[in-house]
């Protein structure tokens, strides 16, 4: 067969996988690189952005780069059950390769903060969904004990391969552009992805793939910031549920991706979010999720503080796709108007 199939076929020399591994993908990555001219334009017309639109993956999240080769190397160990806590994206993905694989998935969601569509994709695949009476950290102290004790496999970015996964993105980006970016803006939740996108521009420098290395940028949601604010958050709020982490998994390492790059932390309000929410949508053409808008958002405050070199290249890491949650689009927009099916009563709403 021609053509893409998956990241673990296309970047094999790069991932812990062998000639043994059963490879369970839904042929993920490749997601296109778009330019941002009118962003680059509205904030600063000396710097070329581009958006990496992660929402465009199978399950409509970065999360698919991860779970293939979590899943193909729990299948590899003779694992026959996954189990993750997720604001949402994980356990869409988990319930998706888990289902590829035909194996079980068991994932626990913090109640009433995750999306409609990812609610309905992990139940659609499948997979048995308990919604905890707690937030996502609850959820995930509760799943890694019982990974501890029972024979099945923790698919949360704590599990190694997740993040081995997810640096083919940076791999792609630099791919795609023939070179690395000046800076790599995304944003930050367990902050995993943080710090696989730097293990994965670091590999292609090391390789000779790649002459530059990015300074790594991370946003947080102001009301959800334990990296930025350096203290764990026990209740974090956002309207951006997938970045809503008071307690960080990858915490260490996502320090270690921003100081080793030169890069910062910073945060943005949910009121920023929104309006670059919209302002994607609007101007660009490109759904996607509150949490990925936090990047955009993110830009935004950062060209206002004078950040960035004139001239540089940037990458937006776009994580999930707008679909996903439906409620704030519609929350966030002009709902229809209903008229009369006549043409003089539509042409005069449309002013016409
Ligand atoms: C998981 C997720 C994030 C956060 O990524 P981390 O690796 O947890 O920092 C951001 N946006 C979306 C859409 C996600 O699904």
């Amino acid at each position: 067969m021609k053509g893409w199939r998956g990241v673990i076929e296309q970047y094999r020399a790069f991932l812990p996988v062998t000639a043994k591994t059963p490879v369970v993908t839904l042929f993920e990555g490749n997601t296109p690189l778009v330019p941002a001219p009118r962003l680059a334009e509205a904030t600063d017309a000396r710097l070329s952005v581009y958006l990496k639109c992660e929402g465009f993956n199978p399950t409509g999240s970065f999360k698919d780069r991860g779970m293939t080769m979590a899943v193909s190397k729990a299948l590899e160990s003779g694992s026959r059950a996954v189990i993750c806590a997720s604001t949402g994206n994980t356990s869409a993905s988990a319930a998706a390769f888990a289902a590829r694989a035909q194996i079980r998935a068991f994932v626990m969601v913090p109640r009433g903060a995750i999306a409609l569509g990812k609610l309905s994709q992990a139940a659609i695949h499948g997979a048995r969904v308990l919604t905890v009476e707690g937030n996502f950290d609850q959820a995930l102290a509760i799943v890694r004990q019982i990974a501890e004790t029972h024979p099945v496999t923790l698919v949360n970015s704590v599990n190694p391969f997740r993040l081995e996964g997810q640096k083919t993105a940076a791999f792609e980006i630099v791919d795609q552009l023939g070179r690395a970016p000046d800076y790599h803006l995304i944003p930050v939740g367990n902050a995993g992805n943080i710090t696989a996108y730097w293990r994965g521009y670091r590999e292609y420098h090391r390789a000779g793939l790649a002459r530059e290395l990015p300074r790594m940028v991370g946003f947080q949601a102001a009301g959800a910031a334990p990296i930025y604010e350096n203290r764990v958050i026990e209740e974090p709020r956002t309207i951006a549920t997938a970045i809503k982490i008071g307690n960080p998994a990858n915490w260490g390492p996502a320090l270690e991706a921003v100081k080793d790059s030169r890069g910062w932390v910073d945060i943005v309000t949910d009121e920023e979010i929104l309006g670059a929410y919209r302002m994607l949508a609007r101007e660009e053409g490109i759904f996607m999720e509150p949490a990925s808008a936090a990047t955009v958002a993110g830009l935004i405050k950062s060209v206002k503080a004078g950040r960035f070199e004139p001239g540089s290249t940037l990458v937006l890491t776009l994580t999930g796709h707008g679909l996903k949650d439906p409620d704030t689009a519609l929350e966030s927009a002009s709902r229809p108007t209903t008229v009369p099916a006549r043409l003089d009563a539509v042409l005069a709403q449309l002013g016409l």
